[in-house]
């Protein structure tokens, strides 16, 4: 269950930029990013990584440009060994920002409608932190996972394979 943040504010507010009243040029922001931060989405396939995200924010009143600089690093059990395995994730995005009758929120371009006042980053991290996922989260090599849990894995699936191939039990119960 995420926490309750003490001081009222919003949990994900941390991940928005407000900026109205903003001068015009260069921004530097740096937003932590910690696995309370993926409670937030259930659908989150990433549960526990830590890091920051560097923000620069070129602002003016006819448009901005968002850079985003993601590096995070990832704790996730193997998929052979359960393994505690560590991935760096690490992204770069780029985003032009208009402003519009409408908000529209695309990959790379963002029309902004005219009540918004602030830029929600969260759902932007959310993504990038997945698409920098490797796309096997196992040790390199099956020489490196934990060979006591292998074994383990192939002396229980073997256990259930006999129990559903061996249907002369159930037809015996039947008489
Ligand atoms: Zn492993």
């Amino acid at each position: 269950m995420p926490s309750r943040n003490l001081k009222g504010m919003h949990p994900l507010a941390l991940y928005k930029i407000p900026f109205t009243g903003l001068k015009t040029g260069k921004h530097e922001f740096q937003i932590d990013v910690d696995q309370e931060f993926f409670t937030h989405f259930p659908e989150s396939e990433i549960e526990d990584a830590n890091g920051v995200v560097d923000v620069v924010l070129n602002y003016s009143e006819t448009n901005m440009v968002l850079h985003l600089k993601m590096n995070l690093s990832w704790k996730v059990p193997c998929g052979r060994c359960l393994e505690e395995l560590h991935f760096d994730l690490q992204s770069y995005e780029r985003i032009a920002i208009q402003y519009g009758e409408e908000t529209e929120i695309g990959d790379d371009l963002w029309i902004l409608g005219k009540n918004e006042i602030e830029l929600d980053l969260s759902q932007t991290i959310l993504e990038m932190a997945h698409l920098a996922r490797p796309s096997n989260q196992v040790h390199d090599n099956e020489s490196d996972c934990d060979p006591r849990m292998l074994a383990f894995f192939k002396s229980d699936s073997n256990e259930k394979s006999n129990k559903t191939i061996d249907p002369r039990w159930d037809a015996l119960k039947n008489l």
